[in-house]
């Protein structure tokens, strides 16, 4: 199977009243656990990568080559589109260079005016190119920003303007936050998503910062019209811990205990167990 575009994925979640998981990706055992793991459960998927992710497997060109040979070579034959995460205008354009079925143009701390311009001209570009589109709307929280407890919420008239330009799929912000979420976090603002919803008609939504939301708020999330969730956190921590028990239990002295394939593969494990649970929560299991 080649790489697909997100957008008849989504619009098809949408209509089933379920998401498509987006894992972020960081390296081949990443990219390969997330892959295995959606052809076992027959569940579309959407592998997503940061700039900063893209730069460190050695660029996007690196990325694209990867993970179209784990597609053929693992013989996944169900939908999996590659996803630029948060892209700048630049990051954009080399994506759609390199070879990515689907982007994300963050202009969500530009100007409401230039963030349409640059917008507009990237959904062109996409849909020229045969690959989908996110934008968003409503800056997303994240301790990089130093946010605490609230996550920005969207204005749903901003939502609007931006879903009626033409993208295929918008993340707006209702409360979320990336990384991991404050002990006094005030939950998902439904409220938000509901005018959002109304604003935006038959737009598939998306919710960032999927690692971490009690289980019942992301349900509630999908039946008001979010078809993808992220997720990228919950596996990085699943990784490390798996990793550091490994060498907690002192098996990395045992014979061969210091070959990398040893040392990497709990953590895989732990990767696959958390993407099986997210895609049976996110209802996407045997919708392939
Ligand atoms: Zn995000």
């Amino acid at each position: 199977m080649y790489l697909v575009s997100a957008r008849d994925m989504l619009r098809k979640a949408k209509a089933g009243h379920y998401a498509v998981g987006h894992f972020n990706i960081n390296n081949l055992e990443w990219t390969k656990a997330i892959l295995e793991t959606a052809e076992e459960q027959q569940s579309p998927v959407i592998l997503g990568v940061s700039e900063g992710a893209g730069k460190y497997m050695g660029g996007f060109d690196v990325v694209v080559g990867m993970v179209n040979g784990l597609l053929k070579d693992l013989d996944i034959s169900v939908p999996v589109a590659l996803h630029l995460d948060h892209g700048t205008y630049d990051g954009c354009y080399k994506c759609l260079r390199a070879g990515f079925s689907s982007i994300m143009f963050d202009g969500s701390s530009l100007p409401i005016d230039e963030n349409v311009a640059k917008t507009t001209e990237l959904i062109k570009e996409a849909h020229r190119h045969g690959i989908s589109i996110e934008a968003e709307v409503g800056a997303i929280g994240g301790e990089e920003d130093g946010v605490i407890g609230a996550g920005e919420c969207a204005d749903p008239a901003e939502c609007k303007k931006i879903a009626d330009l033409g993208v295929d799929f918008l993340a707006a912000g209702i409360g979320n936050i990336h990384g991991v979420y404050p002990e006094n976090w005030q939950g998902l603002s439904f409220e938000t998503l509901e005018k959002v919803k109304v604003a935006v008609g038959e737009m598939p939504l998306v919710l960032h910062g999927g690692s971490g939301i009690p289980a019942d708020q992301v349900k509630k999330a999908i039946t008001l019209g979010v078809s993808k969730v992220n997720v990228n956190t919950e596996c990085q921590i699943v990784f490390t811990e798996a990793t550091r028990k490994y060498f907690e239990e002192n098996k990395d002295k045992a014979p061969k205990g210091f070959d990398p394939r040893k040392v990497l593969k709990p953590g895989y494990g732990a990767i696959k167990e958390m993407v099986k649970e997210k895609m049976e929560l996110f209802g996407s299991v045997g919708k392939a």
